[in-house]
């Protein structure tokens, strides 16, 4: 039976383990399909696949861009993307920039609630990666100011945290476009993330089918089994591919594990043989 887990973080975003870790990691725990989904960047997926050279897994490669939607945030992984692509290689460069905008305001907001952090100090903790608001969790907790992850969204950095901003990013159709024109197979992400109900994902399923989403993120580390079984609901209703992962972050969410999640995650092999398949791999 293959393991498979097509959601993960490298250092390249805000996960803990480099590419070549990452992937010797799912080498020892017999995971033989791996996709790497760092966010707004494909450049740890070089050296992912060099460290794969002399192993078994096979990487499948991947991306994690934020979008809006009806005026919330939501994420859009993209599957089979071609790496090499100029135009797309722009945007994302784009898509960085705005990241390090928004890091200003939020470092502004906890300066005015008495918590000064440096941006080089948020820097040093991401640092080559694409920077996000775990680094500057990270150095939240460094300094006593929270004492989890967890705490540093719920109270500060997210949506409705005291310190939040929120960064301006392309609608979903337009990444979904983006996604597709370079290749790739755009997936909505766990769709429960951050307030998006059940209604919402049902809404966005049939708004954003129309626009080109081909898949929704069925299984996931922390999802129920009940979420699981509403997703596979929409992936029927809406004809969608279905994929799953446990967002491996490394350190940045110790309580997920890759290839399990919280324990129960199990993503079947003919996910990925569609998912193959509709890439034309
Ligand atoms: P950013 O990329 O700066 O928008 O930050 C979003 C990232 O923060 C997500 O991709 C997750 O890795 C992480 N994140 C979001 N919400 C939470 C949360 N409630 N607890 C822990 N990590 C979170
Ligand atoms: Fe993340
Ligand atoms: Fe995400
Ligand atoms: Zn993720």
């Amino acid at each position: 039976m293959s393991r498979i887990d097509l959601h993960t973080h490298t250092t390249f975003s805000d996960g803990s383990f480099s590419p070549t870790d990452l992937v010797t990691l799912a080498n020892q725990q017999s995971i033989d399909i791996l996709a790497i989904t760092d966010h707004d960047t494909t450049e740890g997926l070089p050296e992912a696949i060099e460290a794969t050279k002399t192993l078994s897994l096979e990487l499948i490669p991947g991306i994690e861009l934020s979008a809006q939607f009806q005026n919330r945030e939501m994420h859009i992984l993209g599957y089979f993307i071609n790496l090499t692509d100029p135009q797309f290689q722009t945007r994302l460069e784009t898509l960085r920039s705005t990241r390090l905008h928004r890091i200003h305001h939020i470092l502004d907001r906890l300066h005015s609630l008495g918590m000064d952090i440096s941006l080089e100090e948020v820097q040093q903790a991401s640092g080559t990666g694409t920077i996000g608001r775990p680094h500057i969790a990270q150095v939240l907790m460094a300094k006593g100011h929270v004492k989890s992850m967890k705490d540093a969204f719920e109270h500060l950095l997210g949506s409705r945290g005291k310190a939040y901003v929120q960064r301006v990013v392309p609608e979903a159709h337009e990444i979904i476009g983006w996604i597709i024109e370079a290749g790739g197979i755009p997936v909505l992400a766990h769709p429960y993330w951050e307030g998006l109900n059940k209604d919402d994902s049902t809404t966005a399923c049939q708004s954003l089918v129309e626009q080109g989403l081909r898949g929704i993120e069925v299984f996931y580390g922390t999802f129920s089994a009940r979420h699981i079984s509403f997703n596979l609901g929409l992936a029927r209703r809406f004809d969608l591919l279905m994929t799953g992962g446990s967002d491996f972050h490394g350190t940045l969410k110790p309580d997920i594990a890759l290839g399990k999640g919280r324990g129960s995650l199990h993503v079947p092999p003919k996910v990925v043989e569609r998912l193959r398949v509709a890439a034309g791999y």
